[in-house]
């Protein structure tokens, strides 16, 4: 496995400079077919996924097919854009006959470890902006969903150079010997213990990384909401992919004025869902135990369960049945922590402001949605939520949007993904810059004289570190010592 590490990272290290060196539209067309093999290979994308994490065969679909094709798409056509250079004219005055171009090239070798919750999607959204840059990149998928990494790496089979694209399999171990070794950028999305290791693992070395770690999202619940759309949104948000998704609602504060009609709907909703059609098991005994321990607490300290979806016999250990909690101890882990789980716990709360404030009293920061018929108050409102993403009316698809940044606050970590907002990430600017002055020196360069010492003195004057009489002084100042300096002082 150390060996796959080593051997993958310096075939990367190997092709990546001839790959960037291609010219755009290389990279462009050798993506070309990457959307269609995605789209042609629904069915055994949605199989792989559901067998690897026990998520319903819709959501497959849903989160894990169709977004991915708008994804390719999407940063085909816009990459002769986004890529383009951009020519600066210097201020002709200070910096006569210059000129600068900047370009976005790719940061090098890329490490992407990726986790198990949505292993299509998640990996993709880096892929494909980091090998349209030019990047190289060795992706090791979660250990709990192998052949969905598997499936993933082969729809790039025999587009890209050799060495372009790496797969690497293995667990946490694997993931640390990518980290440590001849990568350029760490592009991580897990857990926030596993991203403070790997941020420190890239501080010592001075790797840049990017993190997108967990959320604790929330859903704040207005009493002018339209309750029918805020309990289907909420339940949504909350429950699909079994809660197992960064963006998941795991808190909702709700006014009080609605909140009797709001959780009676909610209730009666996810009463209704049906396991294996609208919620499948947990993906890994260790997160069904976690959501378990978190449910228990929550009842030991007054949670009151409102609601249960059926569980049939056959939904086996890692089940957990979608759950809707009333709770009034906001201190138990479940209001705290990431859950990552088919779970909806609801405080009511008295007004916006303290809906707000306890939105804002979390370590994480990822999304966060107001529920309101009056749109511009709720927009009011998102300002002051201390999150990468607010939705109003709705929750967290935005994810599958590729040209809006997905990104966080707090011990989200700041990673980005989408958006050209990410390229900051995966590309970094190069400045080239040129010079066609004949002139023997720059004003600036040796010999440093009393001439060019009376210049810049007298330019900070002149720039505003005078009133108007000391700046009409220092410009007769800045003539005569320009004069001094141009005839050799
Ligand atoms: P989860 O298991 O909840 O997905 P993790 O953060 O443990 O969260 O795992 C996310 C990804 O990080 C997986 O691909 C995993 O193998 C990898 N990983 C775990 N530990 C490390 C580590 N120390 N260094 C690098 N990668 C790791």
């Amino acid at each position: 496995m150390a060996q796959d590490v080593t051997e993958s990272l310096s075939r990367a290290r190997a092709a990546q400079p001839a790959f960037a060196a291609l010219p755009l539209s290389a990279r462009v067309r050798a993506l070309r077919p990457l959307a269609s093999r995605i789209l042609s290979r629904a069915d055994e994308i949605a199989a792989v996924v559901r067998e690897e994490t026990g998520k319903p065969e819709t959501e497959a679909r849903l989160a894990e097919v169709l977004p991915n094709a708008d994804l390719v798409e999407h940063w085909l056509a816009e990459a002769p854009r986004l890529f383009e250079a951009e020519e600066l004219a210097l201020d002709p005055l200070a910096y006569p006959s210059k000129g600068a171009v900047v370009e976005r090239v790719a940061r090098g070798v890329v490490a992407l470890i990726t986790p198990w919750n949505f292993p299509v999607a998640i990996p993709l959204r880096t892929l494909v902006p980091a090998l349209l840059a030019g990047n190289a990149v060795v992706w090791k998928p979660s250990e709990v969903t192998p052949r969905s990494g598997a499936l993933v790496a082969s729809l790039f089979d025999g587009l890209l150079p050799h060495g372009a694209l790496s797969l690497v399999q293995g667990a946490g171990d694997v993931g640390a010997l990518l980290v440590d070794g001849d990568v350029d950028l760490v592009v991580f999305t897990g857990s926030v213990r596993t991203g403070k290791r790997i941020a420190v693992a890239c501080a010592e070395r001075l790797v840049a990384c990017s993190l997108e770690l967990g959320g604790k999202d929330a859903a704040i619940v207005l009493a002018d909401a339209d309750v029918e759309r805020a309990a289907n949104g909420v339940a949504w948000g909350a429950l699909t992919n079994a809660g197992q998704n960064c963006a998941s609602i795991e808190r909702v504060y709700v006014e009080s004025a609605v909140a009797e009609a709001f959780t009676k709907r909610v209730t009666e909703l996810v009463s209704g869902l049906r396991f294996g059609v609208d919620f499948g098991p947990l993906t890994t005994d260790a997160q069904a135990e976690l959501v378990r321990s978190h449910l228990a607490d929550a009842r030991t300290s007054g949670a009151e369960v409102l609601a249960e979806a059926p569980l049939p016999p056959e939904a086996g250990p890692r089940a957990v049945a979608p759950t809707v909690l009333r709770v009034t101890d906001e201190a138990t882990p479940l209001m705290r922590d990431e859950t990552i789980g088919p779970v909806l716990p609801i405080v009511v709360v008295a007004n916006e402001g303290a809906a707000v404030e306890r939105a804002n009293a979390s370590r994480f920061g990822l999304t966060a949605s107001i529920w309101s018929k009056h749109l511009g108050k709720a927009e009011q409102l998102a300002r002051r939520l201390r999150v990468g993403v607010v939705t109003i009316n709705n929750h967290g698809f935005s994810a599958a949007v590729p040209s809006l940044p997905w990104t966080g606050t707090g011990e989200t970590g700041t990673g980005i993904t989408n958006s050209p907002h990410a390229l900051a990430e995966l590309t970094r600017p190069r400045v080239v810059l040129t010079d066609a002055s004949r002139a023997r020196r720059e004003l600036w360069w040796y010999p440093y004289t009393p001439a060019l010492e009376a210049i810049a003195r007298a330019m900070a004057k002149v720039r505003g570190g005078a009133g108007p009489l000391g700046r009409v002084a220092a410009v007769f100042a800045l003539i005569g010592a320009f004069v001094k300096r141009l005839s050799g002082g």
